[in-house]
Order: C-alpha cells, then sequence, then structure tokens
C-alpha cells in the first residue's frame, strides 16, 4: 500500500516514515528541503534496507502538487507533517506561515478529495490548548486563542480538515496534537537537525553539552510547580512515529468512529525543566552547565497530556521512558558532530 509523507525527511516525518516501511508500507516522500537534508534519506535506507521514493517539491507550488497526484492516483493514505514550524519566525514573518502552512495543507486536500482512497493524518500541537485550566489535558480541553501564527495555523488547519469532512463524507481525517517530541532514533542514523540556536530544550541541552552553547538559561524557577521550572510531556520521537502507523491503520481498516477524530499524543507523564537535565545528565555522565534566568513570554507553565483516548482508541501506548530518549539524544548528538 503507499503511503504519501509530506515532509518526511524532517524530524518527526522521517522517524515515521521508518515506523511505515518497517510495518511493509511502500513511501513516498515530498519534502522540498527547507529543515530537513538527503542525509536524512541515506538514514532511513540504512535503518531500513529500503530507500523510499523521494521527490523534492515545494507544496506551495500548486500545479507541481496537482502534476504529483495525477502521476500517483494510488495512494491510500497521507501523513501530512510539511510546515514551517518555529515559533518565533511565524511573530516576525506570519504570512510565510500562513502560506506554508495553509496553502500546502489546501492544495493537498484538493487533491486527496479527487483520489479512490482519502485517508488523512494530520500533525496539530498541544500549544492548541494554551494553558489549560484542567491537567492533565484531555481531547475536549478547550482550544485556547493562538500564542502565536505558528499555534494559529495549526488551530485553522484542524479547522480545516474538519470543516473539510463535514461535506466530503468519503475523507477520513485524524488530527494528532503532540506534546514534546524528543530523542532520535536508537541507532543514531536520524534525529532532529535544528537550524541555527535550537528554539526547545534537548537540542539546546545536547548542544551546550557539546561546546556548541556555553550554557543553558532555565527560564523561570519560581512558577507554580514541584520544583518551580515549567513542566512538559517529552514523547519520544519513536513512540510518537508509532502512533502514525496506528492511526493510519485505523483509517485505513475503517475503524474510526467518526471521519474526523482527534487523540492527544503524549506520555501522560509531565516532567519539569530540571528533571529534564537531570535525566540527561545521568544518562550521559555529562555535568550541564546551566542557570536559571527570568521567565519567558509566551510560556505555559504546565502540559501534559491526558492519553486515555490514545490508549483506549486507537490502542497506542507509549513504551519508552524520558531516559531512552535523552540517550538517543545524546547518541545523535555525538554522532553529528563527529561528521
Ligand atoms: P521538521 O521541520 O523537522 O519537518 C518538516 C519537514 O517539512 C522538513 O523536512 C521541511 O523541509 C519540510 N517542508 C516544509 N515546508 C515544505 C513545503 N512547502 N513543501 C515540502 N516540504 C516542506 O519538523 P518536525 O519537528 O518534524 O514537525 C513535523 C510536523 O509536526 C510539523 O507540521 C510541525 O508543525 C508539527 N509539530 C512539531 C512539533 C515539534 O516539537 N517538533 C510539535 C507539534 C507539532
Amino acid at each position: 500500500m503507499k503511503i504519501l509523507v509530506t515532509g518526511g525527511l524532517g524530524f518527526i516525518g522521517s522517524h515515521t516514515v521508518v515506523e511505515l516501511q518497517n510495518e511493509g508500507f511502500e513511501v513516498v516522500i515530498i519534502d522540498d528541503l527547507s529543515n530537513s537534508s538527503m542525509d536524512v534519506l541515506e538514514g532511513i535506507t540504512a535503518i531500513t534496507g529500503v530507500k523510499p521514493h523521494f521527490e523534492q517539491l515545494d507544496l506551495k507550488d500548486r500545479s507541481k502538487v496537482e502534476d504529483f497526484f495525477a502521476t500517483h492516483k494510488d495512494i491510500a493514505g497521507i501523513i501530512h507533517f510539511a510546515a514551517s514550524k518555529a515559533v518565533g519566525e511565524s511573530v516576525q514573518n506570519p504570512l510565510k506561515y500562513y502560506e506554508n502552512n495553509i496553502n500546502t495543507l489546501v492544495y493537498i486536500l484538493k487533491e486527496l478529495g479527487k483520489l479512490q482512497q482519502q485517508n488523512f493524518i494530520f500533525s496539530s500541537s498541544c500549544t492548541v490548548y494554551g494553558q489549560a485550566d484542567e491537567l492533565p489535558i484531555t481531547e475536549n480541553a478547550p482550544v485556547k486563542p493562538a500564542e502565536s501564527p505558528y499555534g494559529n495555523t495549526k488551530q485553522i488547519g484542524e479547522e480545516i480538515i474538519r470543516d473539510t469532512c463535514k461535506v466530503n463524507p468519503e475523507l477520513k481525517g485524524i488530527a494528532l496534537r503532540y506534546f514534546n517530541p524528543i530523542g532520535a532514533h536508537p541507532t543514531a542514523e536520524i534525529g532532529e537537525l535544528p537550524k541555527g540556536v535550537p528554539q526547545n530544550l534537548v537540542p539546546f541541552i545536547t548542544q551546550t553539552a557539546m561546546g556548541l552553547r556555553e550554557q543553558l538559561s532555565v527560564f523561570g524557577d519560581d512558577y507554580p510547580t514541584e520544583d518551580g521550572t515549567c513542566v512538559r510531556d517529552y514523547i519520544h520521537v519513536v513512540d510518537l512515529a508509532k502512533a502514525h502507523v496506528v492511526a493510519l491503520q485505523r483509517l485505513l481498516q475503517g475503524k474510526n468512529k467518526s471521519n474526523y477524530e482527534v487523540f492527544n499524543l503524549g506520555t501522560g507523564k509531565g516532567s519539569s525543566v530540571l528533571e529534564a537535565i537531570q535525566s540527561f545528565e545521568k544518562v550521559s555522565g555529562q555535568q550541564l552547565n546551566y542557570k536559571i534566568a527570568d521567565r519567558r513570554a509566551g510560556d505555559v507553565i504546565a502540559a501534559y497530556a491526558d492519553t486515555d483516548k490514545a490508549n483506549d482508541v486507537l490502542g497506542w501506548r507509549t513504551e519508552l521512558t524520558l531516559d531512552d530518549a535523552m540517550a538517543s539524544a545524546w547518541k545523535w548528538e555525538q554522532k553529528i558532530r563527529r561528521k
């Protein structure tokens, strides 16, 4: 069965391609390499022994998207990762984000509507919840006004899919709301490749330990949490990737309860920034140079998932720990810096 993975050379996409190939799916990747590189294709091939079909294509180019689908009418499902994802940049350049994250989604849904099999998985985010009133966060928690244009593209993206599903019963969509994906493949053949200064905690930790960054700043230690630092739900990217395969199989087997569904993907366990640092120090044997700094605007205090729906309805649960994720991220960081 042929599955299209957009953004399949990116961080989460590449790990998902590995899991799809492990399950015997034929994968076609579209990526414009705006935030990835061809080395990732080699990494996927090294892990699975199968080189996926790859097309370098900018999904903002509508006629190219149409041409692609005209020659791939046998696609059985699409997992749509391609998007721009830097929150800070989206504040500076909102139109780049609306164009890339919204236009590409609309073009793909239009083409998907012409296919025999219309199965669609969308990368959404726990940012849609903002600072939730209740923890852990269930899928029924209200969607809060977005803090950034990036966050807004995820909310609008979900609405676009939901509205399209309402008028097209052939279309089956699942939005997956990721909490905080971290880690790398245990083989260290693929992992996260942040460009410039990392925006996320774990690549900042590993780059600091590697000497690429002088010091890590922990933004705020006076939050109303156990140790005063922000709490997040860190999910190993391999567990996250496997959830995509399970969600896709649900659609392919017609097990979905309605033609638009939403699931949280997290571990269900909140970890503070200091706990994440301690985990890294434990598995790496390195002492991390960090300091406590002022709070950072826009950070929510605590967010972790209620995973009951994903566990019970999808039949998926995480298997890997924070320590596993930190160990894999550290192995990956050491590998890429040796190159
Ligand atoms: P990533 O940047 O590593 O991967 C995205 C890939 O899409 C990149 O390889 C990039 O080159 C490609 N791409 C971007 N625009 C494109 C276009 N116009 N045409 C073709 N390819 C294009 O990001 P990721 O961390 O793997 O995230 C994947 C998805 O998950 C994104 O939609 C992101 O918003 C979402 N998400 C990520 C996180 C996270 O923390 N990483 C959290 C929640 C949601």
